[in-house]
């Protein structure tokens, strides 16, 4: 593959580049995590270059965030042109991108309000409170939230007292008020629920826990629960929704309708971007409780909105599905190959699971085979691909990663006859 046509030439700055220094470092830099050590200075769909001019194939795209890939046309020209007309007009004002946006968000979701923030922990910690608000208006104050082991919902002290800390990091003491029972288990569910309970809040796919879907039968089976029991049901697709799972909503693959809805990564294509979307009676927030300084510029609305007009063309998830039926089928054959598996995911979400605790090192030696990977857990790895990846890109992601078990299997070997 000639990767040299696929670059587009560099842009024109329209403003001279801030001096920087001749070799940035990480020196300066929070630890955050293990990070891998090229500096990437350019992107086009599925791919990116380093400043040493070696190109990488992008199967991570941010954890799924670069939902159209690495600097889209469209979203560039969306960025641009909103730039030059209006970035902010302050959070108590509104923007025709962010009432188009909001208003399309609830068209296309069959939601009533949607409201709009930055990342998915505060759509998420937006979800929470808004689950309380409607506790204190229709059930005698309950405010207890029940959630999945394993579950992973954002890092802020809300979100991270809501999730597990083996699938997000670790946070003592955290906030009150939320409780965990196994995941895909109805009766544990059922049995958890109490007067205090207010909520019940999932993921359809548990992503950072390595990739592990719910099953039709439970979450259908949790939607009637919350039906029955008079509380409320808050799907948490922040990972799933805007087409990664082969529809607009991964609830819609199930057959199940949430009250509040939350939604990030993929949305902004890349910027930082999310929503909360609420229907029926869990429309209850009143003004000035939910509010950001940040929340719902335009300039991200922008890119929310071509990201959503992207995904909602006519046969896009079609195609999502087609690709995503052509990765499991890939990666089934690779993971037979090299006694690994079995595979779990849905459309362009996937795990790997390996026998071993050996998922850092595949992502290693996949680097250093130009191809990017990462491992959520220490024996599964994820591929999250752009929604707009080419066949040819997975092709190319085998071979790829192929080469990689490889170079894993003759590390071992060497590690093995090393005397010791
Ligand atoms: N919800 C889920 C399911 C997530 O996987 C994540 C992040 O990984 C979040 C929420 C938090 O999103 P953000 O990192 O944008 O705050």
């Amino acid at each position: 593959m000639n990767l040299f046509n696929l670059r587009r030439p560099a842009p024109k700055a329209v403003v001279e580049p801030r001096q920087m220094p001749q070799q940035p470092s990480t020196g300066n830099l929070m630890p955050k995590h293990n990070r891998a050590t090229p500096v990437f200075v350019r992107g086009q769909g599925a791919w990116l270059w380093d400043d040493q001019g070696r190109a990488c194939l992008d199967f991570t795209q941010g954890g799924g965030v670069n939902s159209l890939g690495h600097s889209p046309d469209a979203l560039a020209a969306a960025l641009a042109n909103q730039a030059q007309a209006l970035i902010q007009p302050g959070s108590a004002f509104h923007s025709p991108v962010l009432l188009t946006l909001a208003s399309r968000l609830c068209q296309a979701t069959a939601s009533d309000q949607a409201y709009l923030l930055n990342t998915g922990a505060e759509a998420c910690e937006g979800a929470i409170k808004l689950a309380r608000k409607w506790g204190q208006r229709h059930r005698n104050g309950a405010y207890h939230i029940i959630t999945a082991s394993r579950g992973c919902h954002g890092r802020s002290l809300g979100t991270l007292s809501a999730s597990d800390p083996t699938a997000c990091s670790r946070c003592e003491p955290g906030v009150p008020g939320f409780s965990r029972v196994p995941f895909n288990d109805l009766a544990a569910l059922h049995a958890a629920v109490d007067s205090r309970t207010v909520a019940i809040m999932l993921e359809p796919v548990q992503s950072e826990a390595g990739v592990i879907p719910a099953t039709r039968e439970y979450l259908q089976g949790v939607e009637t629960l919350c039906r029955e029991l008079g509380i409320l049901l808050i799907l948490d697709e922040v990972q799933t929704g805007l087409g990664r799972c082969g529809a607009l909503l991964a609830e819609e693959t199930y057959g199940v309708r949430a009250d509040i809805v939350t939604l990030g990564k993929g949305l902004g294509g890349g910027v930082p971007l999310a929503a909360l979307l609420a229907r029926g009676a869990a429309c209850c927030a009143e003004a000035g409780e939910l509010q950001g300084s940040h929340h719902g510029n335009a300039l991200m609305c922008a890119a929310g909105l071509t990201v959503l007009d992207t995904v909602l063309a006519p046969g896009f998830f079609d195609e999502v599905q087609d690709k995503g039926r052509h990765l499991r089928e890939g990666l089934g054959r690779l993971a037979g190959r090299f006694g690994q598996g079995p595979i779990r995911g849905q459309a362009l979400l996937w795990a790997l699971p390996l026998k071993e605790n050996l998922a850092p090192a595949l992502v290693a030696a996949a680097l250093q085979e130009g191809l990017l990977l990462n491992a959520p857990q220490p024996d599964v790895v994820r591929f999250t691909p752009a929604l707009t990846v080419s066949r040819s890109n997975i092709d190319e992601m085998l071979q790829r990663l192929t080469r990689a078990f490889a170079r894993l299997h003759a590390r071992q070997q060497s590690r093995r006859e090393m005397p010791a």
